[in-house]
């Protein structure tokens, strides 16, 4: 049984064979999943997927390298949506200065307006970071985002701001990054993060694992992931896919 917290199945790249993917999904183990929707496309596919499906939910957010384009009519959608009862969480959002079409004081303003949201329709929330570690622990902590909790999405740095994102409340989530060769400090994270604040996910279509590195990624693959973490840990895999199935689910206040 696995849970893949943080998918796009929502974007083009599935459009061919959208349900092939999620029968491949059911194959590998793959009980439940969050599609992740970060703007004005993605978002209403996200809903669709999730009412069309019992074992999919959906995240709802305005991602950063887009926060040039929201307005308070876009913050005003999210908060319709947040009421949705297949929505989980809001998300994904943060800080990518990697990219940019949003100028940092931009994105940080779009990224604190959203954690406010959150704390009013009490949704946890979903990180995206990209080179922006520090940052974003910051606008974390001056929005006490602890009090309602979230996934540091695709956690990318050291070990070093685990204990921080952890003492907010906040689960850590790795990727197919942790399967790559060189990848150091996702597998060093894997290894220190306790058993009960870990969650995997795929970021389909991206970053799939080893061996598919490069090619396209999907929810299938997933397991590639908890294979590699339940390796790492010297655990069992079937130990380490429930109990992060675990995690999931008391995280996003799923019953069953
Ligand atoms: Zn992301
Ligand atoms: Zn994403």
């Amino acid at each position: 049984m696995l849970f893949d917290t943080h998918v796009h199945l929502n974007v083009s790249h599935f459009d061919e064979d959208r349900e092939e993917v999620l029968k491949r999904a059911k194959e590998a183990g793959v009980e439940y999943m969050v599609i992740v929707g970060f703007d004005h496309e993605t978002i209403p596919k996200a809903i669709k997927m999730a009412e069309q499906y019992d074992h999919i939910y959906a995240a709802v957010g305005w991602h950063p390298i887009d926060a040039i384009d929201m307005t308070e009519k876009e913050l005003v959608w999210l908060e319709e949506l947040a009421d949705h009862p297949k929505v989980v969480a809001l998300g994904e959002m943060g800080l990518d200065y990697h990219w940019d079409k949003s100028p940092k004081d931009v994105q940080k303003a779009v990224f604190r307006k959203q954690i406010q949201l959150a704390k009013k329709v009490q949704l946890p929330i979903i990180i995206h970071n990209r080179e922006a570690t520090e940052d974003i622990i910051g606008v974390l902590q001056e929005e006490h985002a602890e009090e309602v909790g979230g996934i540091m999405h695709c956690y990318n740095d050291s070990v070093d701001y685990v204990d921080t994102c952890l003492d907010m409340g906040f689960y850590i989530s790795l990727g197919g990054p942790v399967t790559f060769k060189n990848a150091t400090l996702p597998k060093e994270v894997a290894k220190y993060v306790p058993m009960d604040r870990l969650l995997i996910e795929t970021d389909c279509p991206f970053l799939a694992p080893h061996p598919n590195r490069g090619k396209r990624n999907e929810p299938a693959y997933v397991r590639l992931v908890a294979e590699q973490i339940a390796d790492l840990r010297g655990v069992s895999y079937e130990k380490l896919s429930e109990q992060t199935t675990e995690n999931a689910k008391r995280f996003f206040g799923i019953e069953v």
